[in-house]
């Protein structure tokens, strides 16, 4: 039989329907691929046994022909999102321990619809970081090389588990989540294709917070089909989450492949940056010529308040996560440090449980919303970013129907290159993404191709408010258009 864990997801879905392989036999192939490649240290939780049982009853419901959406797939977890009776630990030792009696909406729709858990993907802690090295639990390694060098590289984060997972083929596809880029540029660092939908689309119960206003579920997957797939799952209102919106979820597969003739596409000048490397330059024009020859129109727009996003962006999310890392004390969960009074082991467990990106935000959350600095830096900030909003109100109004940028500004780096010295070194990568989480808006990025180091490169496409259906055309676009990257043979198994 032919290995089962190079499947696409929509590929297995059919396969299992049409009873070429049980959800069994597909399931204990990834848990053997998940047991050779623990080099890569994607996961942080394997669930084998959960799988394996899970799977069973999908067979039993094949079988009966009772199958529901997504049966007998087997996907991989973030480990942000909790997970009922397995351990949740945001890649934090201040959440080891960590059981919830809950699952997050996102996952259990998943679960509703018949995937399997294969396990929970690593990644930064408390999802800050652009590369998945703040992990308590250590680095994720890319199962990417360059050529001729067998540096570790990083998969980009926050969800770098969930990409590395996906490129390595560990799961058929992952959950993952975006606040200022975690979904995208991971993606475009492992030639995976990740999309962020409209803030709103995906409830945000039960995953655990970073920044609330900004925070946006999603998947990762192999191509723009199983992403469409995993998204109609994981997307719907939810009463327990007020800032989920009830509006009916489309079948975003019948999106993929769909004609994008006369789709006006936005080129915005602001995001071609000084000192920008000739290779991202030339994948994005690259990305202009595939869209014209697939019937769109390309017209160039300004975005003017783009070069204040990221600074903006750094006040806004530490500033909430400040906010919502203040429950982690030491007496509802997880680590807890004993001191000489209570302040004391308050003190104790939150300097020994957070590592020091997250504490970096924090302090510089808590400063930001402190009496004296509030107007100066928090208040500017929300003005900057309704700036950012407006920006893409007047383009969309104009009639674009969707804008091209890069994902990144470079390709994945090695493990320790980057942001040691200077942590702005790391935000830097999020330049081109954050803008998206600011505004609210659904953004893909899809893989356009190698860098001349042998690394994968992405483009993104924004689009209107809750018009991913759009973006999933456009990406299929450029998909078919793009050369076919092979991934690396497996050097870690
Ligand atoms: N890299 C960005 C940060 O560190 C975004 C992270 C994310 O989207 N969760 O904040």
């Amino acid at each position: 039989m032919t290995d089962l864990t190079r499947l696409t997801l929509a590929d297995a879905r059919d396969g299992l329907r049409a009873k070429r392989f049980t959800a069994t036999e597909l399931t204990k192939a990834h848990i053997a691929a998940i047991e050779k490649a623990r080099a890569l240290n994607a996961y942080l939780v394997e669930t084998p046994e959960l799988a394996l049982a899970a799977a069973a009853d999908s067979d039993a419901r094949l079988a009966r022909g009772e199958g529901r959406p997504l049966e007998g797939l087997p996907l991989g977890i973030k480990d942000l999102y909790c997970t009922k009776g397995v351990p949740t630990t945001a890649a934090s030792r201040i959440l080891e321990g960590f059981v919830p009696h809950y699952e997050s909406t996102v996952s259990g729709q998943l679960w509703r619809d018949g995937a399997v858990m294969l396990g929970k993907l690593n990644l930064d802690e408390f999802a800050m970081g652009s590369s998945n090295e703040t992990s308590a639990f250590g680095p994720v390694v890319s199962p990417w090389r360059r050529k001729g060098d067998d540096a570790k590289i990083v998969p980009g984060g926050s969800s770098g588990g969930s990409a590395a997972a996906v490129a390595a083929h560990l799961c058929l596809g992952a959950t993952a989540t975006d606040t200022g880029g975690s979904i995208r540029q991971p993606a475009a660092f492992t030639g995976t294709v990740g999309i962020k939908p409209t803030y709103g689309r995906c409830s945000r119960w039960g995953i655990v917070a970073f920044a609330s206003s900004l925070d946006q579920a999603g998947p990762i997957a192999r191509d723009v089909r199983d992403a469409a797939i995993m998204l109609r799952s994981m997307a719907g209102f939810d009463p327990k989450d007020s800032t989920s919106v009830d509006l009916p979820v489309p079948d975003y597969e019948k999106s993929v492949g769909a004609s994008v003739k006369g789709k006006k596409i936005g080129i915005p000048r602001e995001y071609r940056l000084d000192g920008m490397s000739q290779e991202i330059e030339a994948l994005w024009r690259q990305g202009v010529e595939w869209l014209k020859d697939a019937g769109a129109e390309i017209v160039d727009i300004s975005l003017p308040h783009t070069k204040h996003a990221l600074p903006a962006y750094y006040i806004v999310a530490p500033a909430e996560a400040s906010s919502n890392l203040a429950r982690y004390d030491g007496v509802r969960y997880g680590l807890r440090k004993q001191g000489r009074d209570i302040v004391g082991m308050y003190e104790n467990t939150r300097a020994a449980g957070f590592g020091a990106e997250v504490r970096r935000r924090i302090m510089i959350g808590a400063y930001v919303l402190s009496a004296g600095y509030y107007d100066a830096y928090y208040v500017r900030a929300q003005k900057i970013r309704t700036l950012i909003k407006r920006d893409f109100e007047i383009a969309f109004q104009a009639g674009v129907d969707a804008i091209l940028t890069p994902a990144t500004p470079s390709p994945a780096f090695a493990i320790g290159e980057k942001g040691s010295a200077d942590p702005v070194e790391m935000y830097l990568n999020d330049v081109f993404t954050v803008t998206v989480n600011m505004a609210g808006l659904p953004g893909i990025v899809a893989p356009g191709g190698l860098a001349s180091d042998g690394l994968p490169l992405g483009l993104q496409l924004i689009g209107r408010p809750f018009e991913e259906e759009t973006l999933f055309s456009l990406a299929s676009a450029i998909e078919k258009a793009a050369p076919a990257i092979e991934l690396p043979q497996p050097w870690w198994a």
